[in-house]
């Protein structure tokens, strides 16, 4: 039998604590989140964030462009944010339309205020261990994997995926707390001998139900970060939870499992970035 980890109801704890230190500090922290065009799901996520910086005390600042703006006016923006005493943390929401480089955009953030922590900065840090701000997903799901009590040190842990915003960090944390860490990808040969071999399963590939019954070794913990739609266009993650459920020690839902970790995150480095810009 296994225990759902309700990322949904721990995300709301952790709120409530950004929230109470952001009035006991007296704190008055600005997210500027820059939107470019208009894609449907990158409104979702918005909305997401603007709500949970209302919970928490957190001033959102939406800054829209048209989906034709240029890599020139989106730094200059950056670069006035950056200078701007008023605002503690800058994200840009992914994807930006294909004529925009979003590595060099990114890059233009000062690493204070990259509270998503995609600069090159940040990420040296993230494998130096010395880090401050660490991506909200990989972080989320420390936490959530912290909250239920779940040993991480000694353990294998197997990660799928290799992605700069998921794979990568969570791989780099998972290691920092002394797991073993295995990172697979697409290019990965006989995937499941190495998906078996996990006491620790995060599965951030982006296909829905590809992680199957067969994948899971008996007892795992298994973390999905994958956000897709199932043919009925319902949302799902990648683990096929009705046969994974029967393996699973413990296991995330999706909807309401390291989605709402991912926001408060957010929240918690944007409450770190302004105590470090005080
Ligand atoms: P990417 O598309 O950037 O990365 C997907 C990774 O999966 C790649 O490393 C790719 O390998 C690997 N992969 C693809 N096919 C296979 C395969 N057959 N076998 C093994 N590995 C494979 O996606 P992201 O990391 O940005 O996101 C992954 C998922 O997580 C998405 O569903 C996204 O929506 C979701 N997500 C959820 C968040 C949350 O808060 N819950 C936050 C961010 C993302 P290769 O590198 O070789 O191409």
């Amino acid at each position: 039998m296994y225990e759902l980890m309700n990322g949904k109801e721990v995300a709301e704890k952790i709120k409530l604590q950004v929230k109470d230190e952001i009035a006991a500090l007296g704190l008055d922290p600005t997210l500027a989140v820059i939107v470019v065009g208009n894609d449907p799901a990158s409104k979702i996520y918005v909305n997401n964030k603007k709500k949970a910086c209302e919970q928490v005390g957190i001033e959102s600042l939406e800054c829209y462009f048209k989906e034709d703006a240029t890599e020139a006016e989106l730094i200059n923006f950056i670069d006035e944010l950056n200078e701007s005493p008023c605002v503690s943390g800058i994200l840009v929401q992914l994807p930006l339309p294909e004529h925009l480089n979003a590595k060099k955009i990114l890059e233009h953030i000062d690493p204070a205020k990259d509270v998503d922590c995609f600069t090159s900065i940040n990420t040296g840090k993230l494998w130096l261990g010395e880090y401050e701000l660490a991506p909200c997903t990989a972080m989320g799901i420390i936490e959530l994997l912290d909250y239920y009590n779940i040993d991480i040190a000694g353990k294998h842990c197997v990660v799928v995926g290799r992605s700069n915003i998921v794979g990568k960090p969570v791989a780099a944390l998972m290691l920092e707390r002394n797991a073993t860490v295995t990172i697979c990808h697409s290019k990965t040969q006989n995937l499941s001998d190495v998906t078996r071999k996990a006491d620790i399963l995060i599965s951030a590939v982006g296909k829905p139900k590809f992680i199957t019954w067969g994948m899971v070794k008996d007892g795992a913990v298994v973390v999905d970060v994958g956000i897709n739609r199932d043919e009925d266009g319902k949302l799902c993650g990648d683990i096929d939870f009705k046969g994974v459920s029967d393996r699973a020690s413990y296991l995330t839902p999706v909807p309401g499992g390291v989605g709402p970790m991912t926001v408060a995150m957010l929240m918690k480095n944007t409450l770190i970035a302004a105590k470090n810009l005080q």
